[in-house]
């Protein structure tokens, strides 16, 4: 099996897999055409239909405007793709990420020549631009302007040391200025540029785009399963048996991934917020996971960009906001954190966990529970309840039998078809902060919402009772080897 440690050989990797990556020589427009025609081809997740669930990735080597430079789109837009490319079976994939975070391989620092300094900008020069450097791509004709989707931003909290890698929408508003979204309240870099804010300095910042889809997927891991502190390059390491390698960069005290294919080296400036949208004046920024339009921020913080570091030749990686790419990077890690608690207080009881494509991973999540004994009635609706806390994004919570195929959305709505009643079955818990990016959990919505972002967490028990499994048995068939009369075809 070839070894993927990089976006290049992830690529080949999907060469080799038919139907896994299409190429395409036709120019194409990163201004809202490119994501335009993903949307058809592969996009799927919550993107308005139609569109295509599970088609392949792109790679477009003719970007209008730009020499000597590809453009990649969804990589790991699908769970097919992301299994093979961790040598995983699909299903397994929340129980791998699991075990890689409780047994974290922290990065190293390597030195000599990194591929990702093939190529050196600094922001001094007088030719330096970002629009010209860096083929970001729009998603919409209303986006804000050319966003980095896919950019690992990598910190150091000023106080402790402790580095952290997320991704953040950031959104090129001038030659050598981006601004970055970071939620208020964040555990992670957003808390890391709050304090050097306190301490009136400047954050040092580098974004790597275009790595080793195992990074793109672990960046994603949430608190509590990994708090501040935790430096989720860790889990990437562990998922490939290796440290992840980072580089110095060239014009900050920071690091970076030394084999990514672009380096964006900044500081985050204290203080200073940007107006997102400054530049088109649509009042959005891009398309979110959850299907509709970001709302252009008052409130994003000010990247001054250093230097662009590239390898020779590179190739840009992009993902549309609402699509199953996304649903593989927040929603393997949701999976895996809700594995880890209830296998830590129930242990046995819940098989497996799907975080739902329609939920863009994070607000619908499917559990398999497995009732052996009297005493499990009830423990099913205790690990919704841990689901919740294990991650705190999450709105709905499906319980299922075991004898249901939680990857297999028809199986799911078959039991609550026929083992649920809606005035026994369903459980609320109204009043509990979620997500703000719910368009219904707003004061406007109902008045008893308090503010945007709280929402009513809610249970679907589509479990047998247990003295009643009887009575529930599905029907069942001959056993037999179908390829016999198959063979024909
Ligand atoms: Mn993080």
């Amino acid at each position: 099996m070839s070894e993927v440690n990089d976006l290049r050989s992830a690529l080949e990797l999907l060469k080799s897999m038919p139907g896994q990556l299409v190429e395409t020589d036709e120019e194409v427009d990163p201004a809202a055409e490119l994501a335009g025609v993903y949307r058809y081809v592969g996009a799927g997740g919550t993107v308005m239909r139609p569109t295509r669930v599970d088609g392949p990735a792109m790679l477009f080597h003719n970007i209008k405007g730009f020499q000597n430079t590809k453009v990649a789109i969804g990589v790991v837009g699908s769970r097919k793709r992301v299994a093979a490319l961790f040598h995983c079976k699909s299903e397994e994939l929340g129980k791998l990420l699991c075990r890689c975070a409780q047994q974290p391989i922290d990065p190293v620092v390597i030195h000599g020549e990194a591929p990702c300094q093939e190529i050196i900008h600094l922001a001094s020069e007088p030719d330096f631009d970002l629009h010209k450097l860096i083929p970001a791509p729009t998603n919409t004709p209303v986006d804000a302007g050319p966003y980095i989707t896919l950019g690992m931003c990598y910190a150091t909290h000023p106080d402790t040391g402790c580095s952290d890698v997320t991704i953040h929408r950031m959104c090129i508003q001038g030659k050598d200025e981006l601004s970055i979204f970071l939620q208020l309240g964040s555990r992670h870099i957003g808390a890391m540029a709050e304090r050097a804010t306190e301490l009136g300095q400047p954050l040092p910042i580098s974004v790597s785009i275009g790595v080793d889809p195992a990074i793109e997927v672990t960046s994603c891991f949430e608190p509590p399963t990994t708090p501040l502190g935790f430096n989720e390059l860790s889990i990437a390491g562990a998922l490939r048996g290796k440290p992840v390698e980072l580089h110095k960069c060239v014009s900050i005290h920071e690091n970076c991934i030394a084999n990514a294919e672009y380096v964006i080296e900044g500081e985050i400036q204290p203080g200073v917020q940007v107006v997102e949208d400054q530049n088109s004046h649509t009042g959005y920024a891009m398309p979110e996971f959850p299907g509709y339009n970001g709302k252009a921020s008052h409130e994003c913080w000010l990247i001054k960009v250093k230097a662009v570091t590239h390898r020779r030749h590179p190739i840009m990686q992009t993902c549309i906001g609402p699509s199953a790419e996304h649903v593989s990077m927040a929603g393997l890690p949701t999976e895996a954190s809700i594995l880890q608690m209830v296998e830590k207080a129930l242990p046995g009881k819940i098989l497996n966990v799907h975080a739902h494509p329609s939920g863009g991973g994070k607000y619908l999540a499917i559990l398999q529970c497995r009732k052996t004994v009297p005493t499990d009635e009830g423990k099913q609706r205790q690990a919704a309840l841990l689901a919740f806390s294990a991650f705190p994004e999450l709105k709905h919570v499906i319980l299922v039998d075991e004898d249901v195929d939680i990857f297999d959305t028809d199986d799911v709505l078959w039991a609550m078809n026929t083992r649920f009643q809606g005035d026994r079955d369903i459980v609320t818990i109204p009043g509990v902060r979620c997500h703000p990016l719910d368009p219904s959990s707003s004061p406007e919505y109902d008045p008893s919402i308090l503010s945007r972002g709280i929402s009513c967490k809610t249970i679907f028990d589509c479990t047998v009772p247990f003295s009643m499994k009887e009575k529930f048995k599905r029907a069942e068939f001959m056993e037999v080897d179908p390829a016999h009369w198959l063979a024909e075809n």
